[in-house]
């Protein structure tokens, strides 16, 4: 890449680039070595009756285009219904991250997450949604920064009843709470 370029790849502040670009793409797909069904086989039924949407929302996403491995930039929001059983909530990042350390088309990654949730915890609903930027469309081609994409995979309650979807909606819509991350 750096030959064709036009660069001399015998610079001196190039002579590692080859190595450290090796080294980047193994920690950007690194998911492919995830088993994402695994990271959810662990789940916890001392729940207290809990019988409420659990939504984890405004998970980093950080993903890259399978057209033009470009960076997919944005973050998921996951919430499922569960059914007596429910599942560490890092676990669900972990999901996320699985697949989105992968060459991606946002819609399938929407997917992908969506139905290993619901496949695995067999909860009464599983919804994702996912908002990102397209670097593949923001910095070259139509050049449209600021443009997101939203996808969205509701399953079980989340598709069925449009009580349950508003309500998930509507906890989407509150401001957001990241000053407790500390
Ligand atoms: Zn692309």
């Amino acid at each position: 890449m750096l030959r064709w370029a036009g660069e001399d790849p015998a610079r001196e502040g190039l002579l590692d680039t080859p190595s450290r670009v090796v080294r980047s793409y193994e920690e950007f797909f690194e998911g492919y070595a995830v088993n994402p069904e695994e990271l959810l086989q662990r789940t916890f039924s001392e729940v207290d009756d809990y019988d409420e949407i659990v939504l984890l929302r405004d998970i980093r996403l950080e993903s890259h285009c399978e057209h033009h491995m470009v960076p997919i930039i944005g973050r998921a929001h996951v919430a499922y219904l569960p059914r007596k059983r429910v599942v560490g909530i890092s676990k669900l990042a972990r999901v996320v991250e699985a697949y989105s350390r992968r060459f991606q088309i946002q819609e399938r990654l929407t997917s992908q997450i969506a139905n290993t949730i619901d496949s695995v915890l067999e909860p009464y609903g599983t919804a994702v949604i996912i908002e990102a930027g397209h670097q593949c469309m923001t910095t070259r081609g139509v050049h449209r920064p600021g443009v997101s994409m939203v996808t969205s995979r509701m399953l079980g309650v989340f598709r069925d009843n449009s009580d349950t979807r508003r309500e998930l909606l509507s906890m989407l819509n509150r401001p957001g709470m990241n000053d407790f991350s500390a």
